[in-house]
C-alpha cells in the first residue's frame, strides 16, 4: 500500500489536531499515525518569555529523530517512525500521560533551588520526578499517590515508566559522554499504544536540548536552553554543536563501520 505524505506546500489543508509551545501535530496519512512539525519557537517559564529561534525547530527534528533511533536500536519502545522532510516526522499516535517524567543525575534548575543544592553537584544516585502536564497550574511536582489516586496512570504503568526511563538515562548518558557533553537531567513524555487488545507505554514527545540540560564536559559551557532561559546568547550555535558532535548535521551521512576501508597502496607490488 502506498502512503501519500502531502508536501509542505499542503500544510494548511492538514488537519490540525494540536499545537503546543514548539511544535504542531497533523493528522498522519494512515489511521493511528501523526506528523509531528518543529517550530521555531522558544518558550520558558510557561510561556512567559517567548522568541523565535530560527532553524532550531530543524535541529531539534534531526536531534530527536537521531536518539529515538538509538533507543529504538537498544529495544526501548518510542512512538517514532520516521523523519518525513526539515521539520516533521511520521510518529505513532498515541495516548499521551499527563506527566512530565523528569530524571536528574546531577543538581541544577529547580531542584537546586527547591532543596538549596549547588548546581553542578552530583547526585548520589539519578532521580526521578513527576510533574503534572497543566499549564493553568504551572505543571506542579506530584508524588505517585497523586498519580494513582487521580487515575493518570495506574502502579503498574508508573513502574514501566520509571524502569523505561532509567534506560533512557543510562544510554544517553553514555551516548553524550562520547561526544563530550554531561547529562545533567532531561524531561520524557510517555504514551500508550493499543496494538489489538495489548497495550504499551512508549516513549513519546522529543528528546533535544529544548529538555535535556547538556553541559560540555571540559569547558562547562551549556548547550541547552538554559541558554535562553537565562539570556546566555549562542543558543542556536549550542544546539548546532550538540548535532555536529551527534554526527546528525549532514544530509547523507555515510553508514558508520560498515564497508570497505581505505589503505595506502603500495605501488611496487612487493610485499612490504
Ligand atoms: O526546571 P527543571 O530543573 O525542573 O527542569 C528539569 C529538566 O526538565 C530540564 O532539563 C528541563 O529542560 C526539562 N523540562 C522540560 N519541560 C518542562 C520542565 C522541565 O523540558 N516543562
Amino acid at each position: 500500500m502506498s502512503v501519500i505524505v502531502k508536501g509542505p506546500g499542503s500544510m494548511n489543508k492538514r488537519r490540525r489536531i494540536y499545537e503546543g509551545k514548539a511544535k504542531v501535530l497533523y493528522e498522519g496519512p494512515e489511521p493511528g499515525t501523526l506528523i509531528a512539525h518543529f517550530k521555531d519557537d522558544a518558550t520558558a517559564f510557561n510561556a512567559k518569555k517567548h522568541a523565535l529561534i530560527e532553524g532550531k525547530g530543524v535541529l531539534n527534528n534531526r536531534i530527536s529523530e537521531y536518539i529515538f533511533q538509538r533507543l529504538g536500536e537498544i529495544g526501548v519502545p518510542t512512538h517514532f517512525l520516521k523523519r518525513l522532510n526539515m521539520r516533521e516526522q511520521l510518529i505513532r499516535e498515541v495516548e499521551i500521560i499527563p506527566l512530565e517524567v523528569v530524571v536528574r543525575n546531577v543538581a541544577a534548575g529547580s531542584l537546586s533551588a527547591r532543596l538549596g543544592l549547588e548546581e553542578g553537584m552530583q547526585l548520589p544516585r539519578s532521580i526521578i520526578e513527576f510533574y503534572y502536564k497543566a499549564d493553568n497550574l504551572n505543571d506542579p511536582m506530584v508524588s505517585e499517590e497523586h498519580i494513582t489516586a487521580f487515575g493518570w496512570a495506574t502502579p503498574q504503568e508508573i513502574d514501566e515508566i520509571m524502569q523505561l526511563a532509567l534506560r533512557v538515562n543510562d544510554f544517553l548518558v553514555g551516548l553524550f559522554l562520547g561526544i563530550g557533553i554531561r547529562l545533567v537531567d532531561f524531561k520524557v513524555e510517555f504514551g500508550r499504544l493499543w496494538d489489538n487488545e495489548q497495550m504499551r507505554i512508549v516513549l513519546a514527545d522529543e528528546i533535544s536540548p529544548d529538555c535535556c540540560r547538556l553541559w560540555d564536559i571540559s569547558s562547562g559551557d551549556k548547550l541547552d536552553k538554559d541558554r535562553f532561559r537565562r539570556d546566555l546568547g549562542g543558543v542556536l550555535e549550542a544546539y548546532q554543536e550538540v548535532a555536529r558532535r551527534l554526527g546528525v548535521l549532514t544530509e547523507n551521512r555515510p553508514p558508520k563501520g560498515i564497508g570497505p576501508v581505505l589503505v595506502a597502496s603500495n605501488p611496487t607490488g612487493k610485499p612490504n
